[in-house]
C-alpha cells in the first residue's frame, strides 16, 4: 500500500503520522513512546489484534472495557492522559472517521485527553472522503452489527461486510458517526499507519 497521499494531505490537516511495514513494528514504537502514563482504549479489533492492551500494560495503566469491568474501564478512560483507538474510514485526502454504538469512543476522540492515538490498518484507506463514509457504512458497521445479537437488516440479509440498508433497528450498533477532519483544539493527534490488513 502507498501511503504517501495520505500521509501527506494528513500531516497538512495538523496530524502527526507515523508509517510501519508491519503490525510489530508500530507496536514496538508505541511501547517505546508510551511509559508511566494512563491510556484509555477505545473498542478496537486493531488493538487487539497487535495485543497492546497486554504489552502497554506492562509500563503503563491501561483501561480497556474489552479486558475489565466494562463500566469501570469506560469511566476510567474518560480522563487518561491518551486515548487510543482505531478508525473505520481513512480518506486519503486526509478525513478520519469513526461509528460509535454506546459513544464512549467518539466522545475520547473528541475531548478529554492530552494526546489522541490513532492506529489504522491499510485496509481502512479509501480514495476520498465520500468513499471512506461507503466504508464506515457497508464494511464497517456491518461487520460491527454482525459481532452483536440483534439481527439488524444487513445481518439477516446476509450484506455483512459489503451494504448497509440505513435500517431502523434499535439494535444497531451504528448510532453516530464522526469526522476528524483536523486534531481537535489542544489535543494533539499521532496516527499510525500500517501496512496490513488490521480490524474492520
Ligand atoms: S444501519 Fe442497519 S443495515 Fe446499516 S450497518 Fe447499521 S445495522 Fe446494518
Amino acid at each position: 500500500m502507498d501511503f504517501t497521499k495520505a500521509k501527506r494531505n494528513l500531516e497538512r490537516n495538523g496530524f502527526e503520522v507515523h508509517v510501519f511495514k508491519t503490525g510489530t513494528e508500530a507496536a514496538a514504537h508505541l511501547n517505546e513512546e508510551l511509559n508511566d502514563v494512563s491510556i484509555g482504549f477505545g473498542g478496537s479489533k486493531t488493538l487487539d489484534q497487535l495485543g497492546l492492551y497486554e504489552s502497554l500494560s506492562e509500563h503503563n495503566d491501561v483501561y480497556w472495557h474489552w479486558r475489565q469491568d466494562a463500566d469501570y474501564a469506560r469511566e476510567k478512560s474518560m480522563n487518561t492522559d491518551i486515548y487510543m483507538s482505531s478508525a473505520n474510514g481513512l480518506a486519503e485526502t486526509g478525513e478520519i472517521i469513526f461509528v460509535d454504538g454506546n459513544g464512549n469512543r467518539a466522545a475520547s476522540i473528541l475531548w478529554g485527553h492530552k494526546k489522541l492515538i490513532l492506529v489504522v490498518g491499510s485496509n481502512k484507506l479509501a480514495p476520498d472522503y465520500t468513499m471512506a463514509v461507503a466504508r464506515c457504512r457497508n464494511v464497517a458497521c456491518t461487520m460491527r452489527n454482525a459481532d452483536f445479537p440483534g439481527q439488524p437488516a444487513c445481518v439477516k440479509a446476509g450484506t455483512v461486510g459489503t451494504r448497509c440498508f440505513d435500517c431502523k433497528s434499535k439494535n444497531r450498533q451504528c448510532k453516530a458517526m464522526v469526522t476528524l477532519w483536523q486534531p481537535m483544539n489542544g489535543t494533539p493527534c499521532e496516527v499510525i499507519l500500517i501496512d496490513e490488513e488490521l480490524g474492520y
